[in-house]
């Protein structure tokens, strides 16, 4: 088979593979032609397509990324534009074949346009909502996000909303996300709100570990005993207590977010083999592999899931699996995991092939097993007949 094509219909497999997405920023999800429209309403800014996203092949600092994020947020300051995204975001989340998404944001206000964090949260909402009224065939639910930069009193407002919501929202606001630059603020100051919030029954989903040297931070924050952490990069690092911590975290068995294109592109892994996700999926840690922000690192879930199979030598049923356990973390409900696993179930044969469960270890030969009988499967003719 002519390498072109055994590679199209690789990307057809990832594509095919229903996923969830547990961990993506609706800001930093905004693709490029979102963010044309963005643009376009507020030309007066001049802001260009190199502003708000990492071409292929390009890296930044995180500084720059966070930089990235503030261009963006100029772009997104009315109600109006939180719902637009909202929807295009969730629209390409669902052609990407993700059938779940926890999507997070930071309730932010803007005087200028009389938005207000509560506006902002039911703006979002309202976009989760058209989509489902618009059948899309994808299950949406919004994770309330702290960013660090707000301090403990805009935190404790956060709070307050998601309990609100949480009770109101029909099980769409489930959780809460600590994110923003790292290198700001202290972790100390979250844990009184992070902790209530858990307290009200809302999940949390925290960043922790993103860069070096914050052992005693991290291990307030697993104190905590978090649902899901995001990123855990320099967990597993030689520097001493993070032996412990690594335990600590196989011990609670808290799954793990992780992101490689996000982590290559800003420069806190420097290479996709030397991701950190070898490591615990090496020894069989709940690991979910998610986009972090689709829009400003150029990539997709479908892309994340051919990165970590082609670096990490996974076979498609390894990956069909990955995909399959994700459905173990997500926030919503049993009711909603056992929906999910009946769709993985009717879609396996479909994606994995018809045959699936050859006996063979060879990863390639198994991929163009997996390829041709797939091929077969979707009714695509086989390669020999088909034009080059
Ligand atoms: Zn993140």
């Amino acid at each position: 088979m002519e390498a072109r094509q055994q590679w199209a219909r690789k990307t057809d497999f990832y594509m095919q593979l229903p996923k969830v997405e547990l961990h993506a920023h609706l800001n930093g999800s905004i693709s490029s032609s979102t963010m044309r429209k963005l643009i376009a309403k507020k030309p007066h800014l001049q802001v260009h397509g190199h502003m708000t996203m990492i071409d292929k092949g390009k890296k930044r600092t995180l500084e720059e990324c966070f930089q990235m994020f503030q261009v963006i947020h100029q772009l997104t300051t009315s109600a109006e534009d939180i719902l637009m995204v909202t929807k295009d975001v969730i629209k390409e989340f669902a052609d990407d074949g993700v059938k779940y998404l926890e999507l997070r944001s930071t309730p932010r206000g803007e005087n200028a346009t009389g938005m207000t964090r509560k506006t902002y949260v039911e703006s979002v909402l309202e976009g989760i909502k058209q989509c489902k009224q618009e059948n899309l065939d994808i299950d949406v639910r919004y994770l309330m996000a702290i960013d660090r930069k707000g301090g403990p009193t805009v935190a404790k407002e956060t709070v307050k909303l998601a309990k609100e919501f949480f009770l109101s929202a029909e099980d769409t606001v489930l959780g809460l996300d600590l994110s923003g630059d790292p290198t700001i603020g202290q972790a100390k100051d979250f844990l009184e709100p992070l902790l209530e919030a858990k307290k009200a029954g809302l999940k949390l989903a925290l960043h922790l570990a993103e860069i070096p040297n914050k052992e005693k931070e991290t291990q307030m924050l697993l104190d905590l005993l978090p649902d899901r952490i995001g990123h855990g990069t320099f967990l597993n690092t030689p520097e001493a207590g993070s032996v412990d911590q690594v335990n600590f975290v196989r011990q609670h068995r808290i799954p793990l977010e992780l992101c490689l294109t996000s982590n290559i592109k800003s420069q806190t892994v420097p290479s996709y083999d030397q991701h950190h996700f070898g490591f615990w999926y090496s020894v069989a840690h709940p690991s979910v592999i998610c986009t972090d922000d689709k829009g400003v690192f150029a990539t997709s879930l479908s892309q994340e899931y051919q990165l970590a199979a082609e670096t990490f030598n996974l076979t498609p049923s390894q990956v069909w699996d990955l995909s399959y356990e994700s459905i173990n973390y997500i926030f919503a409900s049993n009711n909603t995991r056992s929906e999910l696993r009946k769709r993985w179930t009717h879609l396996k044969q479909k994606v994995l092939g018809c045959n699936e469960g050859a006996a063979n270890d060879d990863a390639d030969i198994r991929w163009s097993f997996v390829v041709n009988t797939h091929s077969a499967c979707v009714g695509i003719p086989p390669a020999s007949t088909r034009p080059g």
